[in-house]
């Protein structure tokens, strides 16, 4: 058994593709010792992606309905991932901070344009070429940074365990300009922006949802030694929608990990956030 657990996860809820209790079933068919729920919070408009403002005691009661179910099996979590829209909607608001939530994890998809809307730059990468075009005055560098400094608004607001997949906006920006993320403006941004995540002590996930067919961790494999050098704490999360992919990538990046000299992963035991060992 290798560090079998997962925090960042989907389902019926949000935009995930099976009941959660099918989610269970699966963790405890895998033998994982602990299994998250993370639905997309409620934003104040709808979205598709998004569990809905109604929902949301429904599903704080499904979720620990069935830890109660199931606590001989398997240790489950109730989660929330929390977008930071603004300086008021955000993982520290009190609508948030006031849910009876083991964890929150922190994440940005939605960026402003240059006219002032919000644009989800989480989305194919040829609709993502087209809103750089048509909503960001044809700025990638621009449009990068504002991600990240959104990101690192985040930060500063607080509120949160975890930071969800930390620089998914790179697997976008490279298929624009494989280039960008190695140029000396970009390399900078993440070290500014991992010095913070570490300064903060929250916890940064190893996203390998796109790992199986693009190959991408988020973050990128290429900052693993600066994860290393700063000290920041890590898990491994799959990002599942469906229950099939829960354990995806998972061996990949627990070794890539270690090869980086990362010793420890922090799991949730009992309730509590503790480091363990790297099998
Ligand atoms: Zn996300
Ligand atoms: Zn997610």
């Amino acid at each position: 058994m290798r560090n079998l657990t997962n925090y960042h996860s989907h389902c019926s809820f949000c935009d995930g593709h099976a009941d959660p209790e099918v989610f269970v079933l699966e963790a405890i068919r895998q033998n994982f010792s602990s299994y998250g729920f993370s639905s997309h919070a409620p934003l104040p408009f709808s979205t598709h992606w998004s569990l809905k403002m109604d929902d949301l005691n429904n599903y704080v009661e499904t979720i620990l309905a069935l830890k109660k179910k199931y606590e001989s099996q398997i240790e489950l979590y109730l989660g929330l991932e929390i977008d930071y829209l603004t300086d008021s909607h955000n993982p520290s608001a009190d609508l948030f901070q006031n849910l009876p939530l083991d964890y929150r994890i922190g994440s940005v998809h939605l960026v402003e344009d240059a006219f002032g809307e919000l644009a989800d730059l989480d989305v194919k990468a040829d609709l993502f070429k087209e809103k750089i075009a048509t909503r960001f005055d044809n700025d990638l560098r621009r449009t990068v940074i504002a991600y990240f400094d959104k990101l690192m608004r985040m930060l500063d607001a607080g509120g949160f365990d975890i930071i969800g997949h930390a620089d998914k906006i790179s697997m976008n920006a490279s298929a624009c300009d494989p280039s960008v993320v190695s140029q000396n403006w970009y390399l900078a941004k993440i070290k500014e922006y991992f010095s913070l995540i570490a300064e903060k002590q929250v916890i940064m996930e190893i996203n390998t949802k796109a790992y199986p067919d693009k190959g991408f961790f988020f973050p990128n494999l290429n900052h693993f030694d600066l994860i290393r050098q700063l000290g920041i704490r890590v898990q491994v999360n799959s990002d599942a929608h469906y229950p099939e992919k829960i354990n995806d990538g998972r061996d990949a990046a627990l070794d890539s990990l270690k090869s980086a000299g990362i010793k420890e992963v922090w799991e949730l035991h009992k309730g509590v956030w503790t480091p363990v060992a790297i099998r």
